[in-house]
């Protein structure tokens, strides 16, 4: 059957028994069942994974997906093969698998069972897998988390750098996806260039969470008492609390605690035990606040948390994005609270100074936006998504009026100076 006369909905509700693709799914799939360079770009949870296992699973050959952590890739199998037994056809090749495991899933490739097989990037660079998948029929690439392949993206891996040589010896010809939930026009342009896919067909999501409120209030010494006041005007409802320190993470859990808030913390400190533990709490709602630190949240999904407070504030716009993203996720309400003083952005570039040069230029060009962000005084919805590369309609658009900004506009400085002359 030529792609082109692929009934795409039934596929869908056949593999993953969905009755609609979300968002911009559809046209994803048919680039990429077309054999076109395909690029991504998709907030966390808008159904990436679904764009690649589709095509996967309906064209013939194996589909290779690159992830950068192995939990996710366990994960990924795990629920591509709980979908339906008809197709056991997912499979990890990573540094974890014994020699004789490793023969298995050679064998169901060269077989044609596999359909999707994941690989760590670090493996796809051994020299004994490169050469064992010249010989077998490939769909496509997919990339994922493909920002990591950007200086200028929250998590980068040099190994990512590697990876156009290498699928270029697989042939000339495969088509390469790549998949991110970062948007900046920064990572966008690396990440083309770096795989060589500025041909790619693009396909961007809209970034803008309407149903999350931003507010930015200053950071004084009384911010213990401001933020128990929050959550009491919030009972009964589920937040969480970022700190920068594992100290501070303990020290404001307490606070809490002691005035009368069921709070737990969270935090790399921790055991795995007592981590998995206040995480359980959380999702049972067996208390009200998670206070953690970054370590918290990569794999929580509760869809009911109503606010998300920074007691300090993040190191780049993007990871602002992301932590507050937890807010809200089910469409109902979400209050994004950061504290700011420029006290806490000394404290971050004091941070970065050990770091090598063209790190620490980077780290400092994300800060400033930090903080032009935090010191606006223009609807802060169009400032985070202008960031995005997004322009955003501050009067019509969706969200408009859910900011500290647009409800209670500041004095502008230039008027104040009128009223003193
Ligand atoms: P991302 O990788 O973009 O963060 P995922 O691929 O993990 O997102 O998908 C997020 C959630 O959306 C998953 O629970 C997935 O099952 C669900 N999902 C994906 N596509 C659809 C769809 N067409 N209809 C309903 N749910 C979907
Ligand atoms: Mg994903």
């Amino acid at each position: 059957m030529k792609p082109s006369e692929i009934d795409l909905h039934k596929e869908l509700k056949k593999f993953f028994g969905f009755n609609q693709f979300k968002g911009l799914q559809e046209g994803v799939v048919r680039s990429i069942i077309t054999h076109n360079n395909t690029f991504v770009i998709m907030p966390t949870g808008g159904g990436k994974s679904l764009c690649y296992q589709l095509p996967a699973l309906v064209l013939d050959g194996t589909a290779i997906v690159v992830s950068p952590l192995i939990a996710l890739m366990k994960n990924q199998v795990d629920a591509i093969r709980s979908l339906s037994s008809e197709f056991g056809v997912a499979h990890v090749l990573n540094s974890s698998l014994t020699k004789t495991e490793v023969n298995q899933v050679k064998k169901d490739i060269t077989s044609g069972l596999t359909k999707l097989l994941y690989v760590a990037p670090e493996s796809l660079t051994k020299e004994e897998y490169v050469d064992f998948l010249k010989g077998v029929p490939i769909s496509f690439v997919a990339i994922d988390e493909a920002h990591c392949i950007s200086e200028w993206g929250h998590d980068f891996r040099p190994e990512y750098r590697n990876l156009r040589s290498i699928i270029k010896q697989l042939g000339e010809e495969i088509p390469v996806i790549g998949l991110t939930a970062t948007a900046t026009p920064k990572v966008q342009e690396d990440i083309l260039k770096n795989l060589d896919m500025t041909d790619a067909n693009t396909f961007k999501a809209s970034f803008n969470r309407p149903n999350l409120f931003y507010e930015v209030r200053t950071k004084t010494k009384n911010i213990e008492g401001d933020i128990i006041r929050f959550i009491k005007q919030h009972k009964g409802k589920s937040g969480v609390i970022y700190c920068l320190s594992r100290k501070k993470v303990e020290e404001i859990a307490q606070v809490l605690q002691v005035n009368g808030i069921s709070a737990v913390p969270y935090h790399a400190g921790l055991d795995a035990k007592t981590r998995a533990k206040h995480q359980d709490m959380f999702l049972m709602e067996d208390v009200e606040v998670v206070v953690a630190t970054i370590a918290f949240g990569m794999g929580i999904d509760k869809p009911d948390v109503r606010f998300v407070i920074h007691h300090d504030i993040p190191k780049s716009l993007e990871s602002y994005y992301q932590e507050t993203g937890r807010a809200g996720r089910d469409g109902g309400e979400g209050h994004c609270l950061a504290y700011y003083s420029y006290k806490d952005i000394e404290k971050l570039e004091k941070f970065m100074a050990g770091k090598p040069v063209a790190e620490q230029e980077i780290g400092f060009a994300l800060l400033q936006e930090v903080v032009a962000y935090a010191e606006t005084s223009m609807s802060r919805r169009k400032f985070l998504l202008h960031y995005f590369g997004e322009e955003f309609d501050d009067v019509d658009g969706e969200g408009a009026d859910m900011d500290d900004n647009v409800r209670n506009p500041k004095k502008k400085v230039e008027a104040q100076d009128q009223v003193v002359t």
